[in-house]
């Protein structure tokens, strides 16, 4: 296990560009009251304002819904049947997403509410909607306040907890560090409420069967939304080039003592977002279809630029926007492959266009680029 340096450790959440942080409902809504933590939620939306202000961008995946909502209903303490916690959730969600928003504004960022369903993450047209919104929020320099549709979300179609969800998010966004502020500092060799000579895991370099087991069996006292669901968020997270941090956040100014170095787990991953996108990208094993291009865009893709209508000749097969396909030179050899930001039909449309004109051909304004580079991968050298 490695021991390393803090302050470059924290230099990961310093210095990602883009940060989704899992804010978890025990840290929120005080247990006995049920009432807001209102004072650490100020600290808490301070550090976010510190981020926001260095130029990064911030996601937050906040619980807290059922948690708020229940008292309002005179809901009894205990677990709640699905109907109730459902009802919990419509009336704890407008409190939280006032929270956020009275409390951000001070620092003039505006808040966004989106609430996702398994569904949007996991079916590939809703995943691309849920994308595109979620990045124009960011470009337009709102932080959206996330949290799953607990008022619609049934038993068999929920996430069920929140850090996967986050990790789900980070993934779908290409966010580089992903926090899950909890109730505990990090990972264990075992749960340190059973063995207290259980040892902190700084660092995970790779998700092991033995890491897995320091998180418990099933039905361990850390139960649901506990170090389990936790690893399993990491497992996503990493996969896709992200940095994941489980922190205590239960102190003030939680982010900022990250910074500072305080104790946490590190998972780390192997690659950046951009790299593990392509590296999925080039092992697609049957792309959905062809796109054939002039000379002019072989040269302009091999100079690292995105693929424009004005290069295209025409298109082959059948595809949807989010599909691979193969891009195809004038002497028949596929020299890229990517993602398609147009479905066949549109890509013919537009072929041999220029981006300028992609409105009045096909009556909505989509991306410039049919296939952007960041999206793209050359499968061989000029
Ligand atoms: N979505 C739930 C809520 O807002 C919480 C899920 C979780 O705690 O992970 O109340």
């Amino acid at each position: 296990m490695n021991i390393e340096d803090p302050t470059l450790a924290s230099r990961r959440l310093s210095a990602a560009k883009r940060v989704v942080v899992k804010v978890g409902s025990a840290l929120l809504v005080d247990a006995q009251k049920g009432r807001l933590n209102r004072s650490w939620l100020e600290s808490f939306v301070a550090d976010v304002a510190r981020l926001r202000q260095r130029g990064q961008e911030i996601v937050l995946v906040s619980s807290g819904a059922i948690a708020l909502g229940r008292r309002h209903l005179g809901l009894p303490p205990g677990k709640l049947r699905l109907e109730e916690s459902q009802a919990a959730a419509a009336v704890g969600q407008i409190r939280l997403a006032h929270a956020y928003k009275e409390l951000l504004e001070h620092y003039a960022i505006t808040v966004a509410q989106v609430l996702l369903t398994l569904g949007d993450t996991e079916q590939r047209r809703r995943y691309l909607n849920a994308r595109g919104t979620l990045n124009t929020l960011l470009a337009l320099g709102a932080v959206p306040v996330i949290n799953e549709n607990d008022t619609v979300a049934t038993a068999e179609i929920r996430y069920g907890d929140n850090d996967r969800l986050a990790a789900r998010v980070a993934q779908m966004l290409g966010a580089d560090c992903l926090v899950l502020l909890s109730d505990i500092d990090g990972l264990y060799t075992a749960n340190p409420n059973e063995q207290p000579d259980a040892a902190f895991v700084p660092t995970v370099e790779e998700i092991t069967p033995q890491i897995e087991a320091m998180a418990g069996g099933a039905g361990s006292a850390m139960g649901s939304g506990g170090m389990q669901t936790k690893i399993a968020a990491a497992k996503i997270a990493v996969g896709a080039g992200c940095h994941l941090c489980i922190a205590k956040g239960a102190h003030a100014h939680p982010l900022q003592r990250i910074e500072e170095g305080a104790r946490c787990t590190w998972f780390l991953p192997t690659a950046t977002p951009v790299a593990m996108r392509k590296q999925w990208i080039a092992g697609t094993l049957k792309p959905a279809g062809e796109i054939f291009v002039d000379a002019g865009a072989v040269r302009a893709l091999h100079a690292g630029k995105s693929l424009l209508p004005a290069g295209v000749v025409r298109s082959q097969g059948r595809f949807d926007r989010g599909d691979t396909v193969s891009i195809v030179g004038p002497d028949g050899a596929e020299i890229a492959r990517g993602i398609s930001a147009y479905s066949d039909g549109d890509a013919s449309r537009i072929a041999g266009r220029q981006s300028a004109e992609i409105e009045t051909v096909l009556g909505f304004r989509g991306r410039d680029e049919i296939v952007h580079r960041d999206d793209l991968v050359l499968l061989r050298n000029p």
